[in-house]
C-alpha cells in the first residue's frame, strides 16, 4: 500500500486531467477510477502503483521530453552536474526508484 502525501495527490490530479484529455490512452475509465479512488482514500495498492507509473511515464514524455526535468521529483536539473544525472533525471531519484 502506498500512502500519498500532498505533493503526490497534486500529481495525481494533474495526471487525471492528462488522462481525460489524452486521446491515445486506452482503458481510460479504468485508470481514472484508480486515480479517483486514490484521491478519495489517500493511498493506493502496489498493483495500482504499477499502472499509475506507466501512465505517469506517458504523461512525462508528452509534457517534458527533452527538458532538464527529473521525471521522479519534477525538479529542475539544468544546473545539476552531469555526474549526478541519469539522462535528465537526478541520479539519486533514479536509484531510489530502482530500489523500491
Ligand atoms: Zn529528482
Amino acid at each position: 500500500m502506498v500512502i500519498c502525501n500532498t505533493q503526490q495527490l497534486k500529481g495525481l490530479m494533474r495526471l487525471r486531467k492528462f488522462v481525460e484529455d489524452c486521446s491515445t490512452i486506452t482503458k481510460k475509465q479504468g485508470i481514472i477510477s484508480i486515480i479517483d479512488n486514490a484521491l478519495t482514500e489517500g493511498c493506493y495498492s502496489s498493483i495500482h502503483q504499477k499502472k499509475l507509473n506507466q501512465v505517469r511515464n506517458i504523461w512525462f514524455d508528452r509534457t517534458h521530453a527533452g527538458e532538464f526535468i527529473c521525471r521522479h521529483c519534477l525538479g529542475d536539473t539544468s544546473q545539476v552536474d552531469y555526474d549526478y544525472l541519469h539522462g535528465t533525471d537526478h541520479l539519486e531519484c533514479a536509484l531510489k526508484e530502482e530500489t523500491k
